[in-house]
């Protein structure tokens, strides 16, 4: 039998297992006794695995557990923390098909994107274990002789990560390393439609030799164990990875608490295409952001902008290869795109493309609920492509997180700008064109956190910042080495070795009275 095959037939074959929490070193059950289970989306009758259902008393535990071990993790030497981290990084490598294999099981994007999304983690691990010896602080000069200045950075403390289902190793891996190498502790609550390929990455930190209590993992849902990680007054921090609402109810709460917040959100990504693009190379870039991961990424090029004098032609060709792509199992290699993640993900979509029909949007293929053959018990969904859309109806205005690409005819490179940063998110925005000012302009001025030109809306690499504006986010970046900004407090220090007071802006300025901080 293939490999596939046997994949295809694991969940058939095998009883599925029921896995705990990792609290200070130890697998252990919730403390109701309860379980949840997670199912494959390409077959709903395969049971991946049930998973502890957490609860509030298993959150204490796991705070318990990280602010234990914070006081030696934060002292150990950053470059022995980061050790670590790259030895997690040749585990994930050895380990990548099979976390690979999962994936697609537990979450249903294709074999290879899952394997892009581990590798995600791979290139992060490598890229945090090499901050370990960085970790820059600054030095600048005193106003005032024999005095030195300059700040470092502190770990914020016992931090908790909470995270979504699209991209289930690589979002992880993106908060814990640098939260591990900056010396924090940490309590993870993943996405209860992918812990199992959240609970493989921590056996990789386990494996690894993170030591016990460093790093927690509660499964469980948003209500029982995200919520009470954010009340716990010991928790300094929560970095979160979900939807716009989930995020405005977290960061409120948090606000309210005053604790350090990140928030990566939605988006409502565009790819524009002027008169003088590339439109093979366009089309290729409008397949791959629209209908890559079924459209379920938070970068996903939902909205297509084109010039008028290339619409027909763009939405013509666009169409067919739509309507071309294999949807199915994303372990078989021939299946372009997957099954949407849960039914509910399926009734979001179904319920905007009714919306775009009735607010005159042209349906030019797609639409509909794949229901027969290999897709009869799973959530899949034919790639759909709406024409004639107006950029203020709300399916180009509200994120679908589903295989539906809404194309909108504009006459000037002035609207097409208007129109692509005409919604409350701005995340990634795109822009194919080969006249050079005009790059640069759409450079300046698209509103988003991430610009590509002439590639499409997905493709982020891990060693530049990533993240959002407007709705988007509230002001942070992940990846990068901006991501150590979010896990590191600054401290500020001043050493004064000149034997006498000396006072800042009044002694260097003795004739004008200047302020006295
Ligand atoms: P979601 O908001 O439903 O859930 C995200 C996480 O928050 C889950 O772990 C969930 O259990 C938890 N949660 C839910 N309610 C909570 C509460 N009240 N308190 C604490 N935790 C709570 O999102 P999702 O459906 O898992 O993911 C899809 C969304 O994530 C999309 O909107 C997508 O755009 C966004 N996303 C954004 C980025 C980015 O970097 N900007 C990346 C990937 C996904």
């Amino acid at each position: 039998m293939s490999t596939i095959q046997a994949e295809k037939n694991k969940g058939k074959t095998e009883a599925p297992k029921v896995y705990e929490h990792y609290i200070g070193g130890r697998w252990v059950k919730s403390e109701s006794g309860e379980t949840f289970a997670s199912y494959n989306p390409a077959n709903q009758k395969e049971v991946i695995g049930h998973f502890a259902a957490g609860t509030a008393n298993d959150v204490t535990k796991a705070v318990d557990a990280a602010v234990k071990a914070l006081e030696s993790w934060r002292k150990m030497p950053a470059p022995h923390r980061a050790d670590i981290l790259l030895k997690a990084a040749y585990l994930l490598e050895s380990r990548k098909e099979e976390m690979a294999y999962t994936m697609v099981r537990e979450m249903g994007k294709v074999l290879k994107e899952a394997r892009g999304d581990v590798q995600e983690a791979i290139d992060m691990a490598k890229f945090m274990a090499g901050e370990g010896r960085r970790l820059v602080g600054q030095t600048v000069p005193s106003e005032l002789p024999s005095k030195f200045a300059m700040a470092i950075r502190q770990p914020v403390g016992v931090v908790g990560l909470i995270t979504p289902w699209n991209f289930p190793v690589a979002i992880p891996s993106w908060k814990l390393f640098p939260a591990l190498v900056a010396g924090n502790t940490v309590v993870f609550k993943p996405a209860s439609d992918t812990p199992l390929s959240a609970l493989m990455l921590v056996e990789v930190m386990i494996d690894a030799g993170l030591p016990a209590g460093v790093l927690n993992f509660v499964t469980g849902t948003g209500s029982k164990v995200g919520m009470p990680l954010i009340e716990d007054p010991r928790v300094r921090m929560i970095s979160i990875t979900g939807s716009n609402a989930v995020g405005k109810v977290v960061a409120s709460r948090c606000g309210e608490l005053m604790k350090k917040t990140t928030c990566e959100l939605g988006g409502k990504n565009a790819i524009c295409i002027m008169d003088d693009a590339d439109l093979d190379l366009a089309i290729e870039g409008a397949i791959w952001g629209g209908f890559g991961t079924s459209g379920q990424r938070c970068t996903a090029a939902s909205r297509v902008i084109i010039h008028e004098s290339r619409y027909n032609e763009f939405a013509e060709r666009f169409v067919k290869r739509a309507i071309a792509l294999k949807v199915g199992n994303g372990l078989d290699p021939d299946v372009h795109m997957g099954p949407l993640v849960n039914k509910d993900q399926l009734t979001n979509v179904q319920k905007y493309v009714e919306i775009g029909k009735s607010e005159g949007a042209k349906l030019l293929c797609g639409g509909k609920v794949i229901t027969d053959g290999e897709c009869a018990n799973g959530f899949f969904y034919q790639p759909t492509i709406f024409g004639d859309v107006k950029p203020n109806m709300r399916i180009a205005q509200e994120e679908i997180f589903g295989p539906v690409v809404c194309l909108i005819k504009v006459k000037s490179f002035e609207e097409m700008l208007e129109v692509a940063n005409g919604t409350e998110y701005g995340l990634s925005l795109s822009m194919y064109t080969h006249d050079v000012n005009r790059a640069f302009r759409a450079i300046e001025e698209l509103e988003s956190g991430i610009v590509y030109i002439n590639a499409p809306t997905i493709g982020a690499e891990i060693q530049l910042p990533f993240g959002g504006i407007k709705q988007t986010g509230n002001g942070h970046r992940e990846a990068g080495s901006t991501a150590v900004d979010q896990f590191t407090e600054w401290k500020t220090i001043f050493i004064d070795y000149s034997g006498r007071l000396q006072k800042a802006q009044i002694d260097t300025h003795p004739s004008k009275n200047a302020g006295a901080n």
